[in-house]
């Protein structure tokens, strides 16, 4: 062969004649596997799982990430894809068709609403946001078109507790799925599937990654509904690449200790804030006032996550300072990462509603949500303290 040639083929094959084994998942970083005859073609088509074709189809990597969530989500399977959203919208498109009629919690996280809003109803699917905050208005809404209950464990930015099991109970009565989008929490925390959720999502952005370095969704549940949700993403497009599931499965190895350590912290600053003078109200489900603490304690027997929020006796300008006196807090519009930071759901999340929808649903100018990480404590009280002391 020719330099040029070389160059492609020569040392491409050594790991198709090892020995011994990788301890550490390699990273399958290639769009295509090879085929060295036609029978492997008719095994890959019969459904053999160690064997692979194209990345967009599935990937050594995504197979790993999958088997890792649903030994601890308590899924028959999952399919991981390439955001939160992502996960969404596949598992709506699975069990979703025109003239469908779906509850959907609401104080759901923004971009699900718009996905509804903007795109799913151009589908002829049909919405009824309720609030699940309790069950007096959930069985009301159901109709003959209804199809499907979509709630989180666990909103944001109140942290609103949700009762999956009775909801689960209801929508079994009606014949009804339910998705429980488990973001919040994480299967370490809670696990939705043993209370009745038919399909359990979580943005893996979040703290199922928790290093704030990828972008990744997944979709627990059942086998047959499992299928479904991987043939939509097939077609959609809406894989996973290899290095980014290689990123969120290591994220995974330290889940664990990481839940332990942000509910530890989260405890401890909800109720230095819960005593602090500038300090309006403070939402931790952890909290013994808490709009949904007896439910919470039920639910959560591990702890209650890193996400908070707190109201502050000021306005804006207030805010504005709070936020410029942060040192090592940053103010960063995403969650559930290993450093603390804090967001303003009027400015950001939020931003969308009008004002008066805000305050019906208790979001002020003075709401700020706090991500709880895994530093010091102590580092974080004496930030948000000093920071506090700045305002005037
Ligand atoms: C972030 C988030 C999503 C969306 O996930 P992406 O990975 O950003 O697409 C969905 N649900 C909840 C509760 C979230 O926090």
């Amino acid at each position: 062969m020719k330099d040029g040639s070389k160059i492609i083929h020569e040392g491409s094959h050594v790991d198709h004649h090892m020995v011994t084994k990788a301890k550490t998942m390699p990273i399958y970083e290639t769009s295509v596997f090879v085929y060295d005859n036609l029978e492997q073609v008719d095994d890959y088509l019969g459904g053999n799982k160690d064997n692979y074709m194209y990345t967009r189809l599935e990937n050594p990597n995504q197979r790993n990430l999958e088997q890792a969530i649903s030994s601890i989500e308590g899924a028959e399977d999952t399919v991981v894809v390439s955001s939160g959203m992502a996960a969404i919208n596949t598992a709506l498109m699975a069990l979703l068709s025109s003239g469908d009629h779906i509850l959907v919690n609401e104080e759901a996280y923004g971009g699900t609403i718009s996905l509804i809003n903007q795109e799913l109803s151009r589908f002829g699917i049909e919405v009824t946001y309720v609030s699940m905050k309790d069950m007096t208005h959930l069985e009301k809404a159901i109709k003959d078109e209804t199809k499907l209950i979509l709630t989180e464990s666990v909103t944001n930015p109140l942290l609103s507790v949700v009762d999956v099991k009775e909801i689960g109970a209801l929508a079994k009565k009606y014949e009804l799925y339910l998705v429980v989008d488990n973001t919040f929490m994480t299967p370490i925390l809670y696990k939705p599937i043993e209370d009745g959720a038919d399909l359990v999502l979580h943005s893996l952005t979040k703290y199922m990654n928790g290093h704030s370095d990828v972008t990744a969704g997944a979709i627990s549940g059942e086998l047959t509904l499992i299928d479904t949700c991987r043939r939509v993403y097939r077609s959609t497009g809406a894989s996973i690449n290899p290095l980014e599931a290689w990123l969120v499965a290591r994220g995974l190895k330290t889940l664990s200790l990481r839940m332990k350590a942000h509910s530890a912290n989260a405890m401890s600053i909800s109720q230095f804030l819960e005593n602090h003078k500038k300090v309006k109200k403070v939402f931790y489900p952890g909290l013994k006032n808490h709009q949904g603490h007896h439910l919470a304690s039920t639910m959560f027997t591990e702890g209650f996550s890193g996400m908070m929020s707190f109201e502050l006796d000021t306005d804006l300008d207030g805010v504005n300072e709070f936020i410029k006196g942060l040192n090592m807090v940053t103010f960063a519009p995403s969650l559930a990462g290993i450093a603390t930071t804090i967001s303003h759901p009027a400015k950001t999340s939020h931003r969308g509603l009008s004002e008066e929808k805000r305050n019906e649903l208790g979001i002020f100018d003075g709401t700020i949500r706090l991500s709880i990480g895994i530093e010091d404590v102590e580092d974080i009280r004496e930030d948000l303290s000093n920071a506090l002391d700045k305002i005037k």
